[in-house]
């Protein structure tokens, strides 16, 4: 049995013609037979997923369709490492509010998925216990921060995954294994159980092999959630009623004000491919300008190493994983903290913390937030001449491991088209739009307003119908 998408899967269940317990059985066969060269999965319970698909019984939206987390999304009782030797044996006594929705939608869950530790990095090679392979090209990274999920579903190990979206970790990763990923508007999807990084930007959403899939799943994990203060008191919609199939009279945004000398030709090509589709389809192509976003870059890299600086004082050797031994209570987290963090999260926590000590606060944090506030701005302007805008996700497609793990600026630039819709709050999507000569993926990124994730999808399930090819499956064997 192949793992195909959690629609088809939902049709076959529905009909009777295969059981939960047979998709478990296909995924874990699947991983058994992929993950050795693969290595998406940090954790794969397979005894518990057969249990919870013999168990399962009700009528939830995704009920028998396995999925996996990233491992930064707390699960009871199921190791939760963040791939961070700080919390390697940490097993968590609650589970994420998007766990809790999605078991109680009926989903079975079968693990959890490799990431750069703490999410900080664009190849999951940051990640402190293995490496993951793009499954187009093992010698490639498959992106990040959550290369696991993403290559998990891109190699059909499993339906869905989620992972986490801070400056690019879904659309990213997404776009180098040639998967659809989603991260909603801000507030959508409750945080609560999310091991943080950088709280005013990290959004969790869907990895699948369709949009219709993407949506589905944002329909099971979104909502109000009152255990986490900046979840929207949003009602939950019906996303896949939006899905029209149809962009007539949408208006698509071009940016006509970036710097696009970085980009690859080929995702510049292949970009330019799927404006003229849509163009095709009956939408409207607008030029916009987003005259702030060229600094988005900087600025992230302030607002997100402060948060982490922040966040991450609680690995302390006292509450979570591990601790080192120490002559006194200073020794003890001085050597818990330097042998359980790694080099990037050791790097963000400097930055983080210079940014905000007292002298340099004003020059460096407060000023990231106004230009915040001036990235946003610029969208809310755009928007008035345009629906959703449309660039590419990433400048190149998946580079090869090593490529950029020693020079950190290379490594952020990757984050270039991303980043702006999380400094904003805005939802955004990285759907397939071609493959290069050697045969990697590359992704159209679209972004639309907050808390219009309906128009978006409707924008991206439209271009997927259009865009006159299917996505190869890779081939790993063994
Ligand atoms: N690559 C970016 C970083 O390293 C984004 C990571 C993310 O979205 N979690 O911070």
């Amino acid at each position: 049995m192949t793992i195909h998408s959690v629609k088809a899967i939902l049709e076959s269940l529905q009909k009777k013609e295969t059981s939960p317990l047979d998709w478990v059985e296909a995924s874990l066969a699947e991983i058994a037979n992929k993950d050795g060269k693969v290595q998406a999965f940090l954790h794969v319970d397979a005894e518990g997923a057969r249990q919870r698909a013999q168990a399962l019984e009700g009528s939830g939206g995704l009920l028998g369709v396995p999925y996996a987390l990233k491992d930064n999304l707390c699960t009871e009782g199921m190791p939760t490492t963040a791939a961070s030797r700080i919390l390697e044996n940490y097993i968590p006594p609650y589970s994420a509010t998007v766990a809790n929705k999605l078991a109680a939608a009926g989903g079975v869950l079968v693990g959890k998925t490799n990431m750069d530790e703490f999410a900080m990095g664009s190849s999951t090679e940051n990640s402190a216990f293995q490496k993951t392979r793009n499954p187009y090209h093992l010698d490639h990274v498959p992106g990040g921060s959550s290369g696991g999920s993403a290559a998990a579903v891109a190699a059909g190990m499993v339906p869905f995954a989620l992972g986490s979206d801070t400056g690019g970790s879904i659309r990213q990763p997404a776009s180098f294994c040639g998967v659809v990923g989603l991260k909603p508007t801000y507030g959508r999807v409750s945080r609560f159980g999310l091991i943080a990084f950088a709280s005013s930007l990290d959004q969790i959403g869907p990895f699948t092999r369709t949009v219709e899939d993407a949506a589905y799943v944002l329909q099971a994990i979104s909502g109000h959630d009152p255990l986490d203060s900046t979840s929207a008191p949003q009602p939950t919609e019906d996303f896949t009623a939006a899905l029209t199939g149809d962009v007539k009279g949408l208006r698509i945004g071009v940016v006509t004000d970036f710097d696009m000398s970085g980009v690859d030709p080929e995702v510049k090509a292949a970009v330019d491919g799927a404006i003229a589709k849509l163009q095709a389809a009956g939408a409207e192509v607008v030029e916009i300008q987003l005259p702030h976003s060229q600094y988005a870059v900087a600025t992230y890299y302030l607002i997100a190493p402060a948060e982490a600086s922040s966040n991450l004082a609680r690995y302390d050797g006292v509450r979570y994983g591990k601790r080192a031994a120490g002559e006194t209570l200073l020794e003890m987290y001085e050597r818990t903290r330097s042998e359980g963090f790694g080099i990037e999260v050791k790097r963000r926590i400097m930055i983080g913390t210079y940014a905000l000590s007292s002298g340099y606060y004003d020059a460096y944090y407060l000023r990231a937030q106004k230009m915040r506030t001036l990235i946003r701005q610029d969208y809310e302007a755009a928007f008035e001449k345009c629906d959703v805008i449309v660039t590419p996700t990433a400048p190149t497609p998946a580079f090869r491991f090593g490529e950029k793990v020693d020079n950190p600026l290379q490594m952020y630039l990757n984050d270039v088209f991303t980043i702006p819709a999380n400094l904003a709050g805005l939802p955004g999507i990285s759907v397939p739009c071609g493959l290069t000569q050697s045969g990697l993926p590359i992704g159209l990124q679209m972004v639309g307003r907050a808390f219009d994730e309906r128009t978006l999808l409707r924008a991206a399930h439209a271009y997927e119908q259009v865009r006159g090819f299917e996505m190869p499956a890779p081939e790993v064997n063994g």
